[in-house]
């Protein structure tokens, strides 16, 4: 069976490459924007190595009972490290914890394996406790950790990994994929690839998560209620946007508008063909054909004032009342 991996063709064959040639390292980081499919490939990569009845070398059987204990992270061979539930992150104790299970040998397949997933959120100590396991890591360990950048690791972790930088898909390729290979409709498919911007986990995501499209129609509403609207009707929607002060929730619609703004600019540049809301493009074409690029990109830049200052901790009605005295009056 090949690994299944949606692009990132050349990082399969490096990693299968080393397992053929005998050159595992102790280490690997799989690097890129979640959603990418950074854990998937280490999955992947952990299947080939322990699976006890490969096709060939590097190429699991994807079938027995190894390979899908390790596709569920549930083997006992692989332990996964990750910030605890409700933790923002990873704490020293947990990568001594690991440090002290990789101490023994493996119960049954040939390595054991560490999957630590969003490095970026270890502790400095963490990250250096880490230090410590790979410095002295039995031969038969392998840690396989994931990041947004590499830049995100201490330089002397990086120094000892196989650092795998995984980009998103061109649009047309992740479109493609999800037609052939999950028989999403091409016009949907191409919508989502355009949404994940070519990230094929977060394509599946939006793909299984009907709530989380519901959430994001409702987002796009607002923003076209808001510019068509006058400033009581604005009002109303900043006001009812901070009730509850769920930050989260505002920061997914700036999010939102963020995009639909940048699309506008991209449809006022005339490069249309890489809009992220493709759905919506007769709706933003009518707002590119009223506005200049200028004024088109102070909305934006508004958006992400707003964005500033969410982050700044600064009050949530105030910041998008604000906003709402920035973006231009265009009712029908
Ligand atoms: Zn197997």
């Amino acid at each position: 069976m090949p690994w299944e991996i949606w692009g990132h063709d050349w990082a399969v064959r490096l990693l299968q490459q080393h397992i053929r040639n005998g050159e595992v390292r102790h280490a690997y980081l799989f690097s890129g924007p979640p959603g990418v499919g950074r854990r998937t490939l280490a999955l992947a990569f952990a299947r080939a190595l322990n699976c006890p009845q490969p096709v060939q070398p590097g190429e699991p059987c994807d079938e027995c009972r190894t390979c899908r204990q390790i596709a569920r992270m549930e083997h006992a061979d692989l332990s996964v490290i990750q910030p605890a539930e409700g933790a923002s992150s990873l704490k020293v104790e947990q990568v001594r914890e690991l440090q002290r299970s990789l101490s023994l040998s493996p119960y049954e397949a040939p390595y054991r394996l560490a999957l630590l997933l969003n490095f970026e959120q270890a502790t400095p100590s963490a990250q250096n406790a880490l230090l410590k396991t790979l410095e002295e890591a039995p031969p038969k360990v392998i840690l396989l950790l994931t990041a947004p950048t590499p830049e995100d690791v201490l330089p002397t972790i990086l120094s000892r990994c196989e650092v795998l930088r995984l980009r998103p898909m061109a649009l047309d390729a992740l479109a493609d994929h999800l037609q052939r290979s999950a028989g999403v409709p091409i016009e949907q498919a191409r919508l989502f690839a355009h949404l994940s911007g070519g990230r094929p986990g977060m394509a599946l995501r939006l793909l299984h998560d009907e709530q989380a499209l519901t959430e994001r129609q409702r987002r796009i509403d607002l923003f076209f209620t808001a510019l068509s609207g006058d400033r009581l009707t604005r009002f109303q929607i900043s006001e009812g946007l901070a009730e509850g002060n769920d930050r989260e929730k505002i920061r997914a619609v700036l999010q939102t508008w963020s995009s639909l703004w940048r699309d506008v600019l991209l449809i006022c540049g005339a490069s249309a063909g890489a809009l992220t809301n493709l759905d919506q493009r007769e709706r933003l074409e009518s707002i590119a054909a009223r506005l200049d690029l200028r004024r088109a990109y102070a909305c934006l830049n508004a958006v992400e004032q707003a964005q500033a200052g969410l982050d700044a901790n600064l009050n949530t009605r105030l910041l998008l009342d604000v906003l709402m005295l920035d973006l231009p009056y265009l009712n029908a």
